[in-house]
């Protein structure tokens, strides 16, 4: 796990956080390829205005990600620490401060406890800047962020059009696994685009108070 804090953990609240995922929420995935360097990273359209709508509810906003490049050899924890460090400063240009990230950087053959859709991010998290977890929501674009949060006990806000479908047990082939899938997304909240995802987020939040 690499963790970047951009704040030192306060005294305990125990609130709640907003957690968001990177790559395909903040940023524009990169077609089975990953970000190796800030000349990729490009934020996706209207989600620098949606983060600061989001910061103005004073949460701590944490950054909850999957970056197996490192553990691949592909890429530099210190310049994946770059790369964070440069969106952090660019959304703090905004208004809209970043508390931490936290990074899965191992390869999914290494089992390790903290790459989604396993919780060790969110719990990792939730410790150090005592979050309450069941009051908390993770904003993220596929199936293992809205696992990786119902492991963890908070709320999965499921963001964009197209849901990246990845290796959920509840996402087979075939019509049987399809009109599942649509009941699994008709239960879920979801945010197709930039412009919904505040009013879809504090209603989260909301009905988790
Ligand atoms: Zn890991």
């Amino acid at each position: 796990m690499l963790r970047i804090l951009f704040v030192e953990p306060g005294a305990a609240v125990a609130g709640p956080a907003i957690f968001i995922d990177r790559d395909g929420v903040i940023n524009c995935r990169r077609p089975d390829d990953y970000v190796l360097d800030w000349s990729q990273f490009i934020f996706l359209p209207g989600m620098r205005v949606a983060l600061k709508q989001l910061a103005t509810l004073g949460l701590p906003m944490i950054v909850i990600s999957n970056q197996a490049a490192v553990g691949k050899g592909l890429l530099d924890s210190s310049r994946l620490e770059e790369i964070t460090t440069r969106m952090q400063q660019a959304l703090l240009s905004d208004g809209t401060p970043l508390a931490a990230a936290y990074y899965c950087i191992h390869r999914a053959d290494e089992n390790c406890p903290c790459r989604k859709p396993k919780p060790g991010l969110l719990v990792k998290a939730a410790a150090d800047f005592q979050i309450d977890l069941r009051r908390s929501i993770f904003i993220g674009d596929s199936a293992s962020d809205v696992e990786a949060a119902q492991a963890a006990g908070c709320q999965p806000v499921l963001f964009g059009a197209a849901l990246n479908l990845g290796t959920s047990p509840n996402l087979g082939t075939g019509p049987k696994a399809a009109s599942s899938s649509l009941e699994w997304l008709q239960e879920l909240s979801q945010a197709r685009t930039a412009n919904d995802l505040f009013e879809v987020a504090t209603k989260c939040l909301q009905a988790r108070k």
